[in-house]
């Protein structure tokens, strides 16, 4: 199984990348690091994780002694919901160029369709604990970031956390110059996200996977949320195949020809997510791996009543 797959834009994405949400201040520096020499070639990170100088630091000195060179990364990064309005969208990649100290992104993602008021809050809410809309339309906020890539800031641009309608409107836009070269979605056996990923397949969008793992680390867990790496029929899989749980839940993945990226700031875990390429789930695991009952991990609890909220529609 080939551990990349070429992009809309003609360019190789690594099937596996490292997450970089909650890798905190300071410590991502030494995950990038660390997960450069283990053989991470793509890195997911975003403006809102407020540790992109800190991924800077890890990429510029996995460069400096020799680990890799900047063309054999494939970096992403995201466009925050403050910064829709079509006259910020430029500004916003250059601040995330200069944070990571890159002279351009490989993939630039709308991180959420809904735009949010500009300002100094990343969360700018009201007195509902409901985002305040900035009255942006996503289709404009599409087109200044297609000048990005006219701009040579970014090679190729994308949506996350957009469903079905949306990526139709994106893609039946008047004038549309790129199409979405990639759509990043909550998935793993508790959503598993089959509609979506075939329609975004069907019209050449790739797929990448977050939270593959069920982000067990997510602020708002629960403690009687069920845990994907605990899943008796996970670890059974697991168990057949001399595997960890989490290796099995990312192999998943590749399996289906999506791609994902897993966050962890463990040494072991990193090195452990990686080796994902010397074996194979059966049809059979797969499907057991597609039946579970679904539970979304990230149900947007702060945007319901935005009017580009992605989560009400069948998919
Ligand atoms: P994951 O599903 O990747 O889970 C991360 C958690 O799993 C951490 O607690 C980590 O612990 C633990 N873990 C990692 N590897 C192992 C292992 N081998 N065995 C046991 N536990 C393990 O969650 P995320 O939500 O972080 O998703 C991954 C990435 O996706 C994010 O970092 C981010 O880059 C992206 N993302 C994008 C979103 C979007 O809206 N576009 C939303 C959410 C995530 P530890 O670190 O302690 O090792």
């Amino acid at each position: 199984m080939a551990s990349s797959i070429a992009l809309n834009n003609g360019a190789k994405i690594p099937m596996l990348g490292i997450g970089t949400w909650r890798a905190d201040q300071g410590k991502a520096t030494e995950v990038i690091k660390l997960a450069i020499r283990a053989g991470y070639r793509h890195i997911d990170g975003a403006h809102v994780y407020q540790n992109e100088e800190d991924v800077a630091v890890g990429i510029r000195a996995a460069i400096d002694e020799g680990a890799v060179k900047r063309e054999d990364l494939f970096i992403v990064s995201k466009l925050w919901c403050t910064f829709h309005i079509p006259s910020l969208v430029r500004g916003a990649c250059e601040r995330t160029l200069k944070d990571l100290k890159l002279d351009f992104l490989d993939l630039y993602l709308m991180h959420f369709p809904y735009g949010a008021k500009p300002g100094d809050e990343l969360f700018p809410l009201d007195e509902n604990q409901q985002l305040i809309s900035d009255g942006s339309n996503f289709l404009d906020t599409w087109e200044a970031m297609e000048e990005l890539v006219d701009a040579g800031l970014v090679k190729a641009i994308g949506i996350s956390n957009f469903n079905k309608n949306q990526i139709d409107a994106i893609l039946n836009k008047p004038g549309l110059k790129y199409k979405p070269a990639n759509n990043q979605i909550e998935c793993h056996p508790y959503l598993t996200q089959e509609k979506l990923i075939n329609y975004c397949h069907s019209k050449g969008i790739s797929v990448t996977a977050y939270s593959p793992l069920g982000s067990p680390d997510r602020p708002w867990v629960s403690s009687d949320d069920p845990s994907l790496l605990e899943e008796p029929k996970i670890k059974a899989i697991a168990d057949k195949h001399n595997k960890t749980p989490a290796q099995v839940l990312l192999r998943f993945h590749i399996q289906r020809n999506v791609i994902v990226i897993a966050k962890s700031a463990t040494p072991h875990r990193i090195k452990e997510n990686l080796q994902l390429f010397d074996f194979e789930l059966s049809e059979n695991d797969m499907k057991t791996m597609m039946s579970f009952p679904e539970k979304r991990a990230f149900a947007m609890k702060w945007a319901t009543t935005h009017k580009d909220f992605p989560l009400n529609a069948e998919y």
